[in-house]
């Protein structure tokens, strides 16, 4: 099984915290558009020797395109991929971008899961982070998705954010939990350097919260989404039933990805490659058939890393057999430090898996760092 994302760089606005690559200057769509088609075109061997089972589409913000723009996008996939047999086919979508015209139109398409940057249900803090939509367009968008009859919906939310309350935190989360959707992905707001918030952080006008409150808002998240039903199937995201995001599930256990547009990246399971993120000399590089990628081929300590980072951020854990194909080093090290990490109740184990277990989630990161391997 093997994913394909493709990254729409456009936005409307830049949100306060984001560090995704994007633009605001639209008049590269068509561009992108003839871009994104060739570099389809250059991966056929991809779509060849692969089983596709989900497409995603992230950004910045694909709603930012048309319908007849994303159509084009499609048409050149399914020259190369049946896209009515994949599983899942994922739209991010911003809450100010939805209509019933543009779901429906979303929905003949192919789309089977949208997923909403909601992040607050407080107006005062969508400003804040320069969000487009308010609270209210968030609440419609949702409502409109499930009447077109959408139903796998994600939403995103953020906590950790320095002006919010502990009982604003609780209001978003019942709030989010009201909505009745199949999916909630909540982040931790992190401050990332060339950010408008790293600059406010930097001037002493913005302040990070400390780790109690952070906790206090994460356990308080865990709680009450389990309590509805949600599982945390990883650290930051929660599924209600089996509607986990298949996509990233198959990122998180090592599953090949083709990443196409600007800032993309990829992985065959031994290397590592990523788009210019650069609209314009991606669209100029494609055109005139010239390399728009860079590339490493993963050694077995960074392989190792990776999987440490992403399996024991899941609740299934870190599968234990990939210990039997690293290197001597690397096995010993894991061996030494697993101890100690069982000593302290940071691991527990079932017949195949090692796990962080519930009581030790919120400091999953830490745990995970003490089992990074370093080469001499
Ligand atoms: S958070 Fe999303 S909408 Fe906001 S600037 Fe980043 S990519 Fe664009």
């Amino acid at each position: 099984m093997a994913g394909i994302y493709i990254h729409i760089p456009f936005c409307y606005s830049r949100c306060s915290y984001c560090d995704f690559y994007k633009t605001t200057d639209q008049t590269l769509k068509s561009d992108f558009l003839e871009a994104i088609c060739d570099e389809i075109i250059l991966n056929a061997s991809f779509f060849k020797d692969n089983q596709i089972s989900t497409l995603y589409f992230g950004g910045g913000t694909p709603s930012v395109l048309s319908l007849q723009e994303l159509q084009s996008i499609f048409n050149c996939l399914s020259d190369f991929v049946n896209l009515s047999e994949l599983d899942e086919i994922t739209m991010e979508v911003n809450p100010d971008d939805v209509s019933e015209a543009y779901i429906q139109g979303l929905i003949e398409l192919g789309v089977n899961r949208l997923s909403m940057g909601i992040q607050s249900f407080f107006d005062a803090h969508l400003r804040k982070m320069n969000r487009r939509h308010n609270a209210k367009q968030a609440i419609n968008a949702v409502e409109i998705a499930k009447k077109s009859g959408i139903n796998n919906i994600s939403i995103d939310l953020i906590y950790g954010l320095p002006y919010m309350t502990f009982d604003e935190w609780k209001k978003n989360v019942k709030m989010a939990l009201d909505l009745k959707v199949e999916h909630i992905s909540a982040y931790h707001l992190t401050i990332e350097k060339g950010t408008p918030y790293y600059d406010l952080l930097k001037k002493g006008k913005l302040t990070e919260i400390n780790e109690e409150d952070s906790e206090q808002q994460f356990e308080y998240l865990v709680s009450k989404l389990e309590e509805a039903g949600f599982s945390n199937y990883e650290i930051s995201n929660f599924a209600y039933g089996k509607l986990i995001s298949q996509h990233n599930s198959n990122y998180w256990t090592g599953k090949k990805y083709l990443g196409l547009g600007p800032s993309a990246h990829s992985f065959d399971g031994k290397k590592r490659k990523w788009n210019i993120s650069h609209l314009s000399k991606y669209n100029e590089q494609l055109k005139g058939k010239q390399k728009y990628w860079d590339e490493e081929l993963l050694s077995d300590t960074d392989i190792y890393n990776e999987r440490i980072m992403l399996g024991l951020r899941t609740l299934k854990g870190f599968n234990s057999d990939f210990i039997k194909r690293v290197n001597n080093d690397i096995k010993s090290f894991f061996e030494q430090e697993l101890v100690q990490q069982i000593k302290l109740g940071n691991i527990e184990k079932d017949d195949v898996y090692y796990r962080v277990p519930k009581s030790k989630r919120f400091i999953t990161d830490r745990i995970i760092s003490d089992f990074f391997y370093i080469d001499e």
